[in-house]
């Protein structure tokens, strides 16, 4: 409700600040009713190699199909997750739906599962990956787990136990989103990471703009020399994956391959995949 300030103008930012809050009150509401109704769903997006053309892995995104708005981005409800603790579920229903999912698939190919922060701090992420993985019939080695900078934030020495004993496990850990942290070089000596994903920021205007160019250079150089496999995200025109290409980049992901797809159109997907580094640019239509 708004309120007037103490000379009786109308104040708009606390009218601001309490629109922002009663929304986010409404979808917290909402994604609690989602999660205990279990509407949430995965959209797997292909990983690409780059040099081959073929499909690699899949990443798994959650979709919230709201009853009313539609599809719901998980930019708008992740942070309200994180904020209420909804994450821990939400990303446990992510991890089974996705590892069950990819059982299904064929054997060379794949799952990516993001992991938020908090998913860490419960102190069970190691059981639950290890139950899942049992009960999925999932190899761990056909699991990646990707985490950001933040998490690493924190120094925590449970935090790199936790990714030591997962990676023990077999399963893959990746960085995502990289560069836009502010201190990431450390944060790669800190950690054996098993591939780094470029953020889609420095992907974008790359064929146009030398600097970005100067920098996925130097990621890339950079990912080679410590051996790890660099994913692109957010590859989106002929002219950045060329680019991409040259620079020796291994993986590519956005919306010139495809975007998202429910699981149903997966196995389909994976049999009829064209051929991406054909010149002709077999673009899948989303
Ligand atoms: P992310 O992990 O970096 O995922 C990549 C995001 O880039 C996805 O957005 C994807 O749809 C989008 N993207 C892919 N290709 C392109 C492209 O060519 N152009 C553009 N403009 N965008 C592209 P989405 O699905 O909206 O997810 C946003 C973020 O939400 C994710 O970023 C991730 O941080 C978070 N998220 C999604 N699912 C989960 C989850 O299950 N758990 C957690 N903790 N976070 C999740
Ligand atoms: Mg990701
Ligand atoms: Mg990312
Ligand atoms: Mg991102």
């Amino acid at each position: 409700r708004a309120k007037n300030d103490s000379r009786g103008t109308f104040s708009f930012f606390e009218a601001g600040m309490d629109a922002r809050a009663q929304s986010r009150r409404k979808i917290e509401t909402e994604l609690r009713e989602a999660v205990q109704g279990d509407t949430l769903r995965p959209y797997y997006q292909p990983l690409v190699d780059l040099s081959s053309g073929r499909i690699t892995g899949f990443e798994a995104l959650v979709r919230w199909p709201h009853p009313e708005r539609g599809m719901i981005s998980p930019a708008e409800f992740i942070p309200v997750a994180e904020e209420t603790g909804l994450i821990n579920a939400v990303g446990g229903l992510m991890l089974r739906r996705a590892c069950t999912d990819a059982a299904q698939w064929p054997d060379d190919v794949h799952v990516a599962v993001n992991l938020s922060p908090l998913q860490f701090r419960l102190g069970n992420l190691l059981s639950l990956v290890t139950d899942t993985l049992k009960q999925s019939g999932l190899p761990a080695r056909r699991l990646e787990l990707e985490i950001t900078e933040t998490l690493l934030l924190e120094k925590s020495s449970e935090v790199l136990a936790t990714l030591h004993a997962l990676r023990a496990l077999g399963v893959r850990i990746s960085m995502d989103d990289f560069g836009t942290g502010y201190s990431s070089l450390s944060y790669l000596r800190s950690f054996p990471f098993d591939k780094i994903k470029i953020d889609q920021s420095f992907v974008r205007d790359l064929a146009a703009n030398p600097d970005a160019q100067a920098i996925v250079r130097s990621i890339i150089s950079l990912g080679k020399g410590l051996g790890v496999t660099i994913t692109a995200e957010g590859v989106e025109t002929e002219a950045e994956v060329n680019c991409l290409r040259n620079e020796g980049c291994h993986e590519g992901q956005g919306f010139l391959f495809s975007r998202a797809r429910p699981n149903a159109e997966i196995v389909g997907l994976l049999k009829t995949q064209g051929n991406w580094s054909s010149p002709a640019g077999a673009a899948l239509v989303a």
